[in-house]
C-alpha cells in the first residue's frame, strides 16, 4: 500500500470511530488470526447488577448488607459498585419506611459501617476490618487461603448462579461464612454477531477472564466462543496471548480494563474499547470510540482492503 492509501485508511476509520495509532498497526490487523476478547466490560456491557442475595446465617438481611456494603465502598470494580447500588436501593427503602429516620434516608455513608485495613485483593477480591474482625468478600480461593470452609449447601448455591452465567460473591465475617450475592453482567448486543463475523473471515475469537470458568463457560456458550481461559491472573492475561503467539500466529487482543493493558501491549494488535481506562487506551494499536465491538470487525476489514493487493 502507498503512503497516500494508509493515509486515507486511516481517515475512513476515524470517519467511523475507529482510531488507528500509526501505519504498522494497519498494516498487522490483515493477518490477524486469533482475536482475544475479555469478558468483562469487552463481550459484557461491564455494568453488573446484583440479582441475588442469600444469607446463611440467623444474621438480619440488613446487616448482611450493612457489612458487605462497607467492606466494598472502597473498591472501584464493577462488582463492588453493583453491590454498592443495590445497597444504596435498600437503605433507601428499609429509611423511607422509617418515618422517624425520614431525614436521613439518603445518608448512605452514616448508614456504612467504619473500615480499618483495607485491602484490594487483585484477582480475588477485598478484605477489611470491621468491628475488629476481618470481612472477606471475593470468590472461592479468597476464602478457601484464609481457612474458611465453603459449606456444601453454599457450593451448590454458587455453582447454580455460575451455570447461569452469573458471578457468586463470597462474603465471610468472623471465619465464617455468612452469604453469598449473585451478580449479572449482561453481554453487549452485537456480541455474538461479532463473533460469528469473524468465524466466517477465519478468524478465531477466545475469551480470557479473571472470573470462574463455570460462568465463564456460560458467557462463552451464549456467544458461541469455543476456546476460553478462565481464573487468569490480572498479571496472566498477557501470558495468555504470548501463548498463543508461541507457533508465530498473529493475535489481536480486544480489551478494557486496566488489567488489560499489558495484554494489549503483548499483543500484535491491540484494540482498546475506547469506554475503557485512559492506560488501557495508551497501551493499545487501536481505539474504538464507539465502544462497539462490531468494529473489530471494521479493523480487519480496513486492513484487509488497504493491504490485499489486485493482482
Ligand atoms: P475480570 O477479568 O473479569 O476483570 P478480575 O481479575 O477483576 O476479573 O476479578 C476476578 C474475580 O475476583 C471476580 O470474578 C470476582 O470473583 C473476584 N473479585 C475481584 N474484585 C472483587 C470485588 N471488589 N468484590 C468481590 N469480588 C471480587
Ligand atoms: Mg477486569
Amino acid at each position: 500500500a502507498t503512503p497516500t492509501a494508509v493515509m486515507v485508511a486511516t481517515g475512513v476509520g476515524a470517519n467511523n470511530g475507529v482510531l488507528i495509532k500509526g501505519g504498522d498497526a494497519l498494516e498487522r490487523a490483515q493477518k490477524v488470526q486469533y482475536v482475544i476478547f475479555d469478558k468483562t466490560g469487552t463481550l459484557t456491557q461491564g455494568k453488573a447488577t446484583v440479582t441475588t442475595v442469600k444469607v446463611f446465617t440467623e444474621m438480619d438481611r440488613g446487616d448482611f448488607l450493612r457489612l458487605l456494603a462497607s467492606a466494598e465502598a472502597s473498591s472501584e470494580h464493577p462488582l463492588a459498585k453493583a453491590i454498592l447500588e443495590y445497597a444504596r436501593h435498600f437503605q433507601f427503602f428499609e429509611a423511607s419506611k422509617d418515618s422517624e429516620q425520614k431525614n436521613e434516608r439518603s445518608a448512605m455513608s452514616a448508614w456504612l459501617l467504619d473500615v480499618f485495613d483495607f485491602r484490594v485483593v487483585p484477582g480475588r477480591g477485598v478484605q477489611c476490618l470491621i468491628d475488629g474482625k476481618l470481612i472477606l468478600v471475593g470468590n472461592r480461593s479468597l476464602l478457601t487461603e484464609n481457612g474458611i470452609e465453603i459449606p456444601n449447601q453454599v457450593e451448590n448455591f454458587v455453582v447454580d448462579l455460575e451455570e447461569n452465567a452469573k458471578t457468586g460473591i463470597l462474603v465471610a465475617y468472623d471465619s465464617e461464612l455468612i452469604g453469598v450475592v449473585g451478580v449479572a453482567d449482561p453481554l453487549k448486543r452485537e456480541a455474538a454477531v461479532v463473533v460469528e463475523g469473524l468465524k466466517k473471515m477465519g478468524v478465531r475469537p477466545i475469551m480470557v477472564t479473571g472470573d470462574n470458568w463455570r460462568t465463564a463457560r456460560a458467557v462463552a456458550k451464549e456467544v458461541d466462543i469455543q476456546d476460553i481461559r478462565a481464573e487468569v491472573m490480572p498479571a496472566g492475561k498477557a501470558d495468555v496471548i504470548r501463548s498463543f503467539q508461541k507457533d508465530g500466529s498473529i493475535v489481536a487482543m480486544v480489551g478494557d480494563g486496566i488489567n488489560d493493558s499489558p495484554a494489549l501491549a503483548a499483543a500484535d494488535v491491540g484494540i482498546a474499547i475506547g469506554a475503557g481506562t485512559d492506560i488501557a487506551i495508551e497501551a493499545a494499536d487501536y481505539v474504538l470510540m464507539k465502544n462497539n465491538l462490531e468494529d473489530v470487525i471494521t479493523a480487519i476489514d480496513l486492513s484487509r482492503k488497504t493491504f490485499t493487493r489486485i493482482r
